[in-house]
């Protein structure tokens, strides 16, 4: 493997940040702690340090000592953790109280920020390319949209770029390997909500009012006809119902119940139709029922659609660091999401995973037991070095 050597020496010093990281994990919007550890490394190796952008945003940026005829890229890390409470017993584990209580890094974000932070620190040693390097590291990856907030508050008008990269590591996949495809790579990510009204009665007297449990059960099957009868077969399409929440005794009927959950998709054609008969379904079944329904489709993140030129250019950086033999260029895609998304959607670009080594154990992304692995630190720092060095010649 090409890491390069320079990198390669402070891996034990990226490791520290990455540990250090990961016990104190932050979630959405409130990542100042992290924030701050970014904002000073960054300052130390000498790059200019904006700050504000979505909260807690941060945005490096720096200049290479060639010529690049006013050329810039952005380069994307995500700095949040999740709700989740760490169950591993290592050193680093997540520090479970005050701000950091029942939070964990269990996507792997602390392993982003070091690799972008990683990169930073070598680029701005070697500037060994032309033209400028934005290094945008972002809040509230996970559910709550900092990227999307970044950019609406003129994170591209600020930070002018001609494209933007972005990287998650992939459990399962060795070190050392990388992924990536033109076209979606992760799928649209909506959330819903049905209040299903009947008429609350005596469990043991049905007939005097509308059962909202008997009405939403019909909802939730009615749903699961969508991807199978409702939506072309080639194109992808999930409805999970994920709550269901209604009642409270042995012996009453309630009047309400709620369903709640998700969606996934690839193309915006299939979003609609999958909203459109979901409220089909929900009117027609608790009408035919004699009850009620509200219904509420959320948009929450579109689909992360690499752009071809900007995928070829990410492949050959990738190739450049793992070898041709360890980069797989036709992954099947996920109907997990990213909000990435909405900077693919403001400029072209490429998102790519990078193997992060064994899942055995439970090391999947989400779960309690996952720990980003440090091998893979010096891989992604290097893939980051070497797109830039590429793709801003001097
Ligand atoms: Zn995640
Ligand atoms: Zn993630």
């Amino acid at each position: 493997m090409a890491i390069i050597n320079r990198i390669a020496e402070f891996q034990p010093e990226m490791a520290e940040w990455r540990r250090d990281i990961h016990k104190h994990p932050e979630t959405a919007f409130e990542e100042e702690r992290t924030a701050d550890l970014v904002a000073a490394k960054l300052h130390a190796f000498g790059i200019e340090v904006h700050r504000g952008l979505a909260g807690t945003g941060v945005v490096g940026t720096l200049e290479g000592n060639g010529d690049g005829g006013g050329r810039a890229i952005g380069l994307r890390a995500d700095m949040d953790a999740l709700h989740i409470r760490e169950v591993n017993e290592f050193d680093h584990r997540s520090v479970d109280e005050g701000q950091h209580e029942g939070r964990m890094h269990a996507c792997g974000h602390d392993g982003h920020t070091t690799m972008l932070l990683g990169a930073a620190k070598y680029l701005a040693e070697t500037r060994n390319f032309g033209g400028t390097v934005h290094f945008i590291f972002q809040p509230a990856e996970e559910n709550e949209g900092g990227g999307r907030v970044m950019v609406e508050q003129g994170l591209f008008e600020q930070f002018p770029v001609e494209a933007v990269y972005g990287l998650h590591n992939w459990p399962g996949a060795p070190v050392g390997s990388f992924a990536v495809r033109p076209g979606p790579m992760m799928a649209a990510f909506d959330i819903f909500e049905a209040t299903v009204t009947g008429k609350g009665s005596h469990g043991a007297m049905p007939h005097q009012g509308v059962d909202a449990v008997v009405t939403a059960a019909q909802v939730v099957s009615g749903w699961q006809t969508i991807a199978s009868r409702n939506t072309n077969p080639f194109e992808a399409a999930v409805i999970s119902v994920t709550q269901i929440h209604g009642g409270e005794a042995w012996n009453v009927i309630p009047e309400t119940v709620v369903l709640r959950g998700t969606t996934r998709s690839f193309k915006p054609e299939v979003q609609d139709e999958i909203e459109l008969a979901m409220r089909r379904i929900a009117e027609g079944v608790c009408q035919a029922m004699g009850a009620s329904v509200e219904m509420r489709y959320e948009r929450r993140y579109p689909a992360t659609v690499n752009s071809v030129a900007e995928t070829e250019i990410a492949a050959a950086a990738a190739v450049d660091v793992a070898g041709p033999e360890n980069v797989d260029r036709d992954p099947t895609p996920t109907m997990g999401s990213e909000d990435f998304a909405f900077m693919l959607q403001a400029k072209p670009g490429c998102y790519i995973w990078m193997g992060n080594g064994s899942d055995e154990g439970d090391r999947r992304l989400h779960s309690p037991h996952y720990d980003f692995n440090d091998e893979a630190l010096p891989v992604g720092a290097s893939y980051w070095a070497r797109l830039v060095e590429t793709v801003l010649v001097k």
